[in-house]
């Protein structure tokens, strides 16, 4: 018996109060909690779901891609690690302890013009040097002190 059942409107009425109820949690989303952003010493106020605020957000992007770019271009990575450990076979004794007369096994190979990103200059052996952990350490620091 199809003639006179009311189904299209009855189906169209609760379909309509289902939308609008739905609808009603859904635009209160905006006025969720806000809570501060999680950078250290930042109070921005930011919408729940995010951990940072605006700013923050591209400054982290920004700077892990700068620490990806940098380890890049610096060229360490497998082949760096593998190419000194060859040379640290070769040149087992750190150069500046051994300068001193101290027979110290080396333990890094270090570069003895800062090569700055220069891939030249950081394949170029004849700028490597020996060192180990303590003099690579102090030089370190040094380098650090002069830029
Ligand atoms: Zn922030
Ligand atoms: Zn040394």
């Amino acid at each position: 018996m199809w003639s006179g059942f009311p189904a299209p409107a009855v189906a169209s009425s609760q379909q309509g109060s289902a939308r609008q109820g739905s609808g009603e949690v859904i635009y209160r989303m905006p006025y969720a909690p806000k809570h501060p952003c999680g950078y250290p010493g930042c109070a921005a106020l930011i919408e729940a779901g995010n951990s940072r605020c605006e700013k923050h957000r591209i400054q982290e992007r920004r700077e892990l891609d700068r620490q990806r770019g940098s380890a890049t271009a610096r060229g360490y990575g497998s082949k760096w690690r593998k190419a000194s450990k060859e040379f640290l076979s070769q040149h087992p004794l750190c150069t500046k302890c051994y300068a001193m007369g101290i027979l110290r096994s080396a333990t890094v190979v270090d570069h003895v013009v800062p090569h700055k990103g220069d891939f030249k200059l950081f394949w170029d052996r004849t700028n490597w040097q020996p060192l180990c952990k303590r003099c690579h350490d102090k030089k370190t620091v040094m380098d650090g002190r002069w830029t």
